[in-house]
């Protein structure tokens, strides 16, 4: 019997895991058949990989051709395991030596002339090949720059069969290696603060929202910059860990929404879907696997809502369990996958339908003013801790200006602050005040009642619910870190009350 066992991955989200792909020749009628869940995509590869195998000057067996893939149990999809198939059925065939190809995996969409294409996911598949032990990689030179993201693993670039090919018998010039990493600028830099007009509140509620990792709500009408503001937002962020960066390179990968030349995410996404989009481009889905959608690219970054109450209520629905659960799982026809989505959210929103410039020029009925915010009230509201009522700029805020901070002054300050918050609360593991769970802020850290004491009075009333109670102690004791107190007054936690309680509409 001839048989091969050569490397490929199978993603279930983010998550990789080695598949190891053996060719059988002989022993029926000629037919080539793939055994091991594979999904339409993947079956349709047995045309795809025999022509480009043909036009590569090689031969297709004119026997029965079985490809077997495992874990069987693994539902495997997509076209990235075309080079691993082409290659073990010609090392089966006796065509090429197997021991090149010995601890490496293979990733590659072929076309039907022989090219090599690009796949999306190669980071989390070189991430998981490497978990599993497998020491080379070799994947379509368009990936390379992403693929070197992954330390550890040898990685060689092919931009044809033809090359792999040559590669295994011998002539190992054939094949790339990948350009050493050169530092280049972030493809998008956030807005600077410096450049927003006017709107005292909104900025103080930005910051307070950077540092403590707060959910904001900015109303207004139009023209008051409130998506100028949340752009900021990104800029006031520490930039991403290597951890946290190659967690959102890897959402990106299978996104398919890497920078060619730079692929590696370092500072904080910024994700602005339209209200007009797709519940799957929006949380997540499509069909057989579900693909990620604007929460996960958000992941570790920020979510803006533009003209939030816009939004279908199934929308905004979605998004909550997101907001709860720091992931969003999607079952679809081939399983289920579950991908990260913790992010910062900002909802910018007019206060009525018409949005009128000036706030007297409206026309909608007291209702219907009403009805439009109540879009966004529950449980999505109840959750954005900071709401900031923007208001017109006129000629007065422009003359009383100064020259407003620009980002850097900022982000110092918020810097410090989430430093105060990391240390306090770095033996139970949280990073930010935001993260830190109710009961512990009402028991271990509970503040003395002098300080609460107008929370206990807003809970008694009814004025407040737990929860709400909760998000005011988290913003307080991120007013306390920005003013390098302790731990918070009874002005933060009255601050901080006020910051939830404002009126928006
Ligand atoms: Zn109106």
């Amino acid at each position: 019997m001839v048989l091969s066992r050569i490397w490929s991955v199978a993603l279930s989200g983010v998550d990789g895991i080695a598949v190891e792909i053996e060719a059988d020749i002989g022993g029926g009628r000629p037919r080539t058949q793939i055994v091991g869940l594979p999904d339409a995509a993947l079956n349709e590869a047995k045309d795809r990989v025999r022509a480009a195998v043909r036009n590569s000057d090689l031969q297709w067996p004119d026997q029965l051709v079985t490809f077997a893939l495992s874990p069987a149990a693994l539902p495997k999809g997509g076209s990235g395991y075309d080079l691993a198939l082409a290659v073990s059925m010609l090392v089966a065939d006796h065509k090429i030596p197997p021991d090149p190809f010995a601890d490496t995996v293979l990733l590659g969409e072929l076309a039907l002339d022989g090219r090599l294409r690009m796949v999306k996911g190669v980071l989390p598949c070189l991430l998981a090949a490497r978990r599993a032990g497998l020491t080379r990689a070799i994947v379509p030179t368009p990936a390379l720059p992403e693929a070197s993201l992954v330390s550890g693993l040898d990685v060689l670039g092919a931009a044809t069969l033809t090359e792999v090919v040559t590669w295994s018998r011998g002539d190992i010039e054939v094949l790339r290696h990948p350009d050493p990493p050169v530092a280049t600028p972030p493809p998008t830099d956030p807005p600077d603060l410096v450049d927003v007009l006017g709107q005292p509140e909104g900025r103080w509620a930005l910051e307070v929202a950077a540092a403590g990792g707060h959910h904001v709500l900015l109303a207004g009408p139009p023209g008051t910059g409130k998506t100028m503001l949340a752009r900021c937002l990104p800029g006031l962020l520490p930039p991403l860990s290597t951890e946290q960066a190659l967690e959102v390179t890897a959402v990106h990968s299978v996104a398919g929404a890497l920078s060619a030349d730079s692929p590696l995410v370092t500072i904080p996404p910024f994700i602005a879907p339209h209200h007009t989009s797709s519940v799957a481009a929006l949380v997540g889905g499509g069909v057989g696997l579900a693909k990620p959608g604007a929460i996960s690219k958000a992941h570790f970054g920020v979510l803006l809502l533009d003209e939030a109450a816009e939004f279908a209520s199934s929308r905004l629905e979605a998004l909550r369990t997101a907001l709860e659960e720091g992931e969003i799982r999607l079952a679809r026809r081939d399983g289920v996958v579950t991908y990260p989505a913790r992010f910062q959210l900002v909802l910018a929103t007019n206060v009525c339908p018409c949005a009128p410039p000036r706030e007297a020029d409206c026309v909608c009925p007291p209702q219907t003013r009403r009805r439009y915010l109540a879009r966004l009230s529950g449980p999505l509201l109840d959750r954005v801790d900071l709401r900031v009522r923007m208001r017109p700029i006129t000629a007065l805020s422009h003359a009383l200006d100064t020259t407003p901070e620009n980002t850097a002054t900022v982000r110092a300050r918020v810097t410090e602050a989430r430093a105060r918050a990391a240390k306090r609360w770095s033996a139970q593991g949280w990073r930010t005040n935001a993260e830190t769970p109710g009961p512990a802020l009402r028991r271990e850290f509970a503040l003395p009642r002098p300080v609460t004491s107008l929370l206990d009075r807003a809970l008694t009333s009814g004025a407040l619910t737990a929860r709400g109670a909760d998000r005011c102690l988290r913003v307080a004791w991120t007013l306390a870190d920005l003013a390098g107190a302790p731990s918070p007054t009874p002005d933060h936690v009255a601050s901080a009350l006020n910051f939830r309680d404002r009126k928006v509409a």
